[in-house]
């Protein structure tokens, strides 16, 4: 497959975006003109730099409000094109694309149409070069790549063709099964992106939302699927027009682009509906099989690392041994494994350096760890390796939200192997009771509201997530974006928030804090009635509901009076859906703002979206004085 990607899709000066492009694998850049007039390099030191950088380029756009005119404006018209494929051959490109008119002086007519691209294609072979003719969505006579394709056609001339751009057909609903009656030779480039469905008009809809496929709600496989039958083997180039990543980084926008690109035109491989080149890599392993959370790594010093023991113990965990060569400490309860890494040096010892206390690993429980760190490099995913002691256990790990990280822990190594290696085992450390945990039920991650579209498409594409359609949730300083991803039996979900808001409580821990990264877990209890008195009796503060919460909660749903008494009286929050119920208790959050919940679900499916303005406010009033409120 041949990736190519528009500058305009990602931030930063034209260099820093090209150096992106190429570090990210990209073949080619289209030049949007914009970057070009404003670069104070000349058209052949902007061609030079494209190609220096191992690029090149692929299509220089666009040209506007061309076909239909009515003479003075029709000879100006040409002259502009004249002037533009003179600045092509200057840049070293070919192609050209043409959208179409949205000129109110257009006349219209499909023929007219044709004859003045028939015009401009002689111009245009004079000059050594191309055109290539798009449907805008909102284009004023021409709106439908079926109609442009019509133009092209009548228009009869080798250097004219078609360009295809997935968002202007999906976005009005067009059938891109229209595509495959399309020569492949008269398609000279086709240019990809998605969106989220939102009602707004195509221009607003496309000028700031459009994101990568796989991003967002349109059929964009689909699409490629029509490309591909038709044997098309040029470039899919992004041309995104989307205000968080022109905001964002400039590198990770790259890579996710690319990313986007191969994991979408990788479903269709895998369907055996995408054309197979002799080069063609075969597809990717498919996504392994995840269970769960297999253990959760903090990174502390000493101090801290004894505030994080004093909080597992409080939840029932139990100290199960020493690292035999390392400050690294394992807490265990039933099946669930928390490790406190204190290690002078190393990637925890970094970790806590640039963050502070803080979750910096978790252990994803794969059915074959070998085939999922294959398709994580596979999509572009950085691994990471640190030396073994001798005789300890090594497991794949890649780089996750913040500079974090996600071992690949093969299951047969989940519950025992792995400890026993690593570890001086306390006698009996897996039969001392606790306080009812069973496993890890969600991660919370927070993150700059401008990358939650990069980690979904992260967890979607390397683990096969996916992501439940996203809440905006009321903080007492903003609102905050949240985005549930999770694997088929729900044994790993993932929640990615951000917010725009700096005052909220999730922007403060990315800003002030921790950083982008673990924010809360949500450990599964059997009975969380039980593990509340536990806690309780433990000394544990639990995060005190208003009682006004439970006067509302008492008109909502029928619940039994002796199970609302001990909810008030505990702090659990309620929700149900049609699955089933849900409880939830908060603890106070750790200096820095991480914290822990409870919860103890019977059937239900969500993660009780309901409550979270009720625990957002409470935590707001329960900050320390020595948190900043702004
Ligand atoms: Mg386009
Ligand atoms: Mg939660």
């Amino acid at each position: 497959m041949k990736t190519s990607i528009a500058t305009v899709s990602i931030s930063g000066d034209l260099s820093e975006k090209l150096s992106a492009i190429a570090a990210a694998g990209f073949g080619a850049v289209e030049i949007f003109e914009n970057d070009f007039l404003a670069s104070d390099r000349s058209a052949r030191d902007v061609g030079r730099m494209v190609r220096d950088a191992g690029l090149e380029i692929c299509l220089f756009q666009p040209f506007r409000d061309f076909e239909g005119l009515p003479e003075p404006q029709r000879g100006r018209a040409f002259e502009r094109a004249r002037r533009k494929f003179d600045t092509m051959n200057e840049l070293g490109t070919d192609l050209i694309l043409v959208c179409s008119s949205v000129s109110p002086l257009a006349l219209g007519g499909v023929d007219r149409a044709a004859e003045d691209l028939a015009a401009l294609g002689e111009l245009a072979r004079k000059a050594g070069v191309r055109v290539g003719y798009e449907a805008l969505a909102w284009g004023r006579y021409v709106n439908d790549h079926r109609d442009a394709w019509e133009i092209v056609r009548r228009a009869d001339h080798p250097h004219v063709g078609l360009v295809l751009d997935s968002f202007h057909s999906l976005s009005r609903g067009i059938d891109p099964r229209s595509i495959r009656s399309i020569p492949k030779d008269k398609i000279f480039i086709v240019q990809m992106a998605d969106a989220p469905k939102l009602d707004l008009d195509l221009l607003s809809w496309s000028r700031h939302y459009r994101n990568m496929p796989g991003q967002g709600d349109l059929p964009v496989a689909e699409f490629m699927a029509a490309v591909e039958a038709t044997g098309y083997d040029g470039y899919y180039s992004l041309e995104i027009f989307n205000d968080q990543f022109r905001a964002g980084s400039t590198r990770q926008t790259a890579v996710d682009g690319r990313r986007s690109l191969i994991y979408t035109m990788d479903r269709l491989k895998a369907e055996g509906r995408a054309v197979k080149g002799p080069s063609e890599p075969s597809p990717l392993p498919a996504p392994a099989r995840t269970s769960g959370v297999s253990f959760v790594e903090f990174a502390a010093d000493a101090a801290s690392g004894r505030a994080v023991a004093a909080l597992l113990a409080s939840i029932g965990f139990r100290r199960a041994g020493h690292h035999r060569s390392k400050d690294v400490e394992l807490y265990a309860q039933g099946d669930l494994r928390v490790v406190i890494n204190m290690e002078p040096e190393g990637f925890a010892h970094s970790s806590y350096v640039v963050h502070g206390t803080n979750v910096c690993a978790l252990g994803l429980r794969m059915a074959d760890a070998d085939e999922a760190l294959a398709r994580a490099e596979g999509l572009l995913a950085t691994p990471f390796r640190q030396p073994a002691g001798p005789g300890e256990r090594e497991f794949a790990a890649i780089r996750g939200v913040g500079g974090s990280l996600l071992y690949l822990v093969p299951e047969r190594d989940a519950a025992g192997p792995q400890w026993e290696a690593d570890f001086d085992l306390a006698p009996g450390w897996q039969k001392e009771p606790g306080a009812g945990l069973l496993a890890v039920d969600h991660v919370a991650q927070t993150v700059r509201f401008e990358d939650i579209l990069s980690w979904t498409l992260f967890y979607r594409s390397i683990f096969d997530l996916t992501p439940l359609p996203a809440a905006e949730v009321p903080d007492p300083g903003g609102l905050v974006r949240s985005q549930v991803l999770e694997n088929a039996d729900s044994s790993l979900r993932i929640v990615l928030n951000g917010s725009q808001s700096p005052r909220t409580l999730s922007a403060r821990f990315v800003s002030q804090f921790v950083g982008p990264g673990v924010q809360h877990i949500a450990f599964r209890s059997e009975d969380v009635f039980a593990t509340a008195e536990t806690l309780l009796a433990n000394g544990v503060t639990l995060l005190p509901i208003p009682q006004n919460y439970y006067d509302d909660l008492e008109t909502r749903f029928d619940i039994a009076p002796e199970t609302l008494e001990g909810m008030r009286r505990t702090g659990i929050l309620y929700d149900r859906d049609e699955a089933g119920e849900y409880f939830q208790i908060y603890l106070k959050a750790l200096d820095g703002g991480f914290f822990i919940e409870i919860v103890e679900r019977r059937g239900y499916k969500g993660l009780g979206a309901a409550n979270a303005a009720i625990r957002l406010a409470t935590q707001t009033r329960q900050a320390p004085a020595d948190i900043p409120l702004y």
